[in-house]
């Protein structure tokens, strides 16, 4: 008997995983992106945001390297949204900061997009 490798339970005979724990596994990446990202963009309490996070990240089967790669992916897509116009707002880089505080990517993420932006 082969065991499920999202859930560690017994998938059945040669199978490696079932079917409803993949298809967890692929929505909760997603899900984990929206989340970010309108947390970030909607200015929502981020405190929240993480508890969801947690809690969509056990339900999910994401471990901590998910985790940092999603945060990553949403943050990306956060930061090439607010960048279309060209321009980085006081607003929308209160909104960013204050994201980078809460998950501390500040060191090595925050300088990276924004250290040639003036404003
Ligand atoms: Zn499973």
């Amino acid at each position: 008997m082969g065991k499920c490798k999202f859930c560690g339970e017994k998938a059945g005979f040669l199978k490696k995983k079932h079917k409803e724990c993949e298809l967890k596994f692929n929505e909760g990446q997603l899900k984990y992106i929206e989340l970010i990202k309108s947390s970030i963009l909607g200015n929502r309490d981020l405190q929240e945001l993480s508890e969801n996070l947690l809690s969509l990240k056990q339900s999910s089967f994401l471990n901590d390297e998910h985790h940092i790669n999603l945060v990553t992916d949403a943050f990306d897509q956060v930061v090439s949204k607010v960048l279309e116009d060209g321009m980085l707002s006081v607003a929308e880089e209160e909104k960013i900061t204050r994201f980078c505080d809460f998950m501390q990517l500040g060191q090595d993420i925050y300088p990276f997009y924004f250290k040639n932006l003036k404003h």
